[in-house]
């Protein structure tokens, strides 16, 4: 597989690190649009493509990363959680000079 080139006469080389976390394996929220980023290449024209413009790495197999998809499902639940929180706080009778803040990064 390829990330697939934009319409330039010089792409510069191949980075499939974009749809792919550190452990290689695919990341969660790119999965569902997989189809929209990459497209299956022969073995030959990897490896034309590849001794053209260099870079990679090549992917024969895609997975999604159990690791990654856990700290995601995690992060949502502490989203949910602080949001939760924030609500109840902000509609609550509270003092005026209050401040809440909750993360969604
Ligand atoms: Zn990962």
């Amino acid at each position: 597989m390829v990330s697939r080139f934009n319409p330039l006469s010089e792409p510069g080389t191949i980075n499939n690190w974009t749809i792919l976390c550190p452990g290689a394996g695919m990341l969660p929220f790119k999965i569902d649009i997989m189809s929209k980023l990459a497209v299956p290449l022969s073995q030959q024209l990897w490896e034309l493509l590849q001794s053209k413009f260099g870079g990679g790495p090549a992917i024969n197999v895609l997975f999604a990363c159990g690791n990654c998809k856990r700290r995601a499902e995690m992060l949502t639940k502490c989203q949910c959680y602080e949001q939760t929180g924030f609500t109840r706080y902000s509609d609550a009778e509270l003092d005026s000079s209050a401040i809440c803040a909750t993360s969604m990064s």
